[in-house]
């Protein structure tokens, strides 16, 4: 049964949703059909109109659920084609009046639950011109009846149901555009909602200053990295990048002049970082680079670029060209270490290239 049901109404839920809705159309087109066939059996109307109506308004509502099911409606702004398949049902509901004789009072609770279709889809200005639609339509209809045939359709009785139609049907409108705009202030909502997680998320995983990754998020991206090493028996590489001597560059411009370098480090830096591996800032001016699925021969002349960039970069600051340089630490995650441990020897080989004159880059064994 729920595979007969896959097949029918498809897997993808929006679709799933928009052929149930046709389905339901039909199904109420059904009972439709059952009334105008009780209508014919007690003799009000007479069989051959009522089949033709029956076999044409089926054929064109199964029409829309294989438009919907073939995935052509996707191309058209409203895929469930809910408008059309009101304006289609209204106008066969229309038809419907002119055949059942004395019975066609039963048409109005049709073309009420027609119009409540449009309550999920349609926007307030298609749902006002779809009942427009159908008190002129059936206007059109109750006045052509009247005059043609007032033995059978009396007008002062046609009068009367012009009068129900052309107050019900624009309160259903009112009603149905009121759910459109609460409907309407719910996507709204859920959308500004979608945002604010966004800017939460990039807030509790960013750096202010920079925009790299910050401290605790790289703490999580590195444990993760571990993680997938210990399954996979491959390794990475961590890096500790020190911005040498900012101390006098902060003294002598100005903490802000100081920031404006650290940004700019932070860019530069950033761009020539492989998109698989992960810079962050640790803190102060230091960074962690984080080089997933690498051994320490590879990794090494990646940081070697790197540390050339940055110390070629001059950052403007009035008439002089501000510029930088880094040491940096490597290591190699070994088998068996936690992530601080081989953080640790980074920074011991962070330390040996400040040690030796700074300005450099060396591998811990
Ligand atoms: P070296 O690392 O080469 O030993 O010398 P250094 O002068 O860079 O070393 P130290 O770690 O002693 O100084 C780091 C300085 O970085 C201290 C502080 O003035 C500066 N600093 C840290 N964080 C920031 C920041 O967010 N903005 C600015 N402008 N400066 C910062
Ligand atoms: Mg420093
Ligand atoms: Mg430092």
């Amino acid at each position: 049964m729920s595979r007969l049901l896959d097949a029918l109404l498809s897997t993808e839920p929006l679709q799933r949703v928009r052929l149930a809705q046709a389905g339901l159309a039909l199904l109420l087109l059904g009972s439709g059909v059952a009334a105008m066939a009780y209508f014919v059996l007690i003799g009000a109307a007479r069989a051959v109109p009522v089949a033709w109506w029956a076999g044409i308004t089926f054929a064109g509502m199964l029409g829309f659920f294989g438009l919907i099911r073939s995935g052509w409606s996707r191309r058209s702004r409203e895929p469930s084609l809910t408008v059309p398949q009101m304006v289609f049902a209204l106008s066969s509901a229309a038809v419907a009046y002119t055949l059942v004789g004395a019975g066609r009072g039963a048409v109005f609770p049709m073309v009420m639950v027609i119009l409540m279709f449009g309550m999920f889809v349609a926007s307030p200005a298609q749902i006002r011109w779809i009942s427009l639609y159908t008190v002129l339509l059936f206007g059109g209809v109750m006045l052509t009846l009247a005059l043609a045939n007032p033995a059978v359709y009396p007008p002062v009785i046609e009068a009367g149901h012009f009068l129900l139609v052309a107050t019900m049907v624009p309160g259903v409108a009112i009603l149905a555009g009121r759910l459109a705009r609460l409907r309407q202030r719910s996507r709204q909502q859920r959308a500004e909602l979608a945002q604010a997680l966004s800017r939460l998320r990039e807030h509790t995983t960013r750096d202010e200053l920079t925009g790299l990754i910050n401290r605790r998020h790289m703490q999580a991206l590195m444990d993760q990295e571990h993680q997938r090493c210990v399954r996979s028996g491959r390794t990475f590489c961590l890096a500790v990048l020190d911005i040498d001597n900012f101390k006098p560059v902060n003294e002598a411009h100005g903490y802000a002049v100081g920031d404006a370098v650290l940004r700019a480090v932070a860019q530069e830096a950033q761009r020539h970082v492989r998109v698989s591996d992960t810079l962050a800032r640790w803190g102060g001016e230091e960074f962690v680079l984080m080089l997933s699925d690498t051994r320490a021969a590879l990794a090494r002349g990646g940081l070697e670029r790197l540390h050339q960039r940055v110390g070629a970069l001059r950052i403007l600051h009035g008439a002089d060209a501000l510029g930088v340089t880094l040491s940096g630490g490597l290591a190699e995650h070994h088998a068996g270490e936690t992530v601080a441990q081989t953080l640790e020897r980074a920074l011991s080989a962070l330390q040996g290239a400040k040690a030796q004159g700074r300005d450099r880059v060396m591998v811990a064994p």
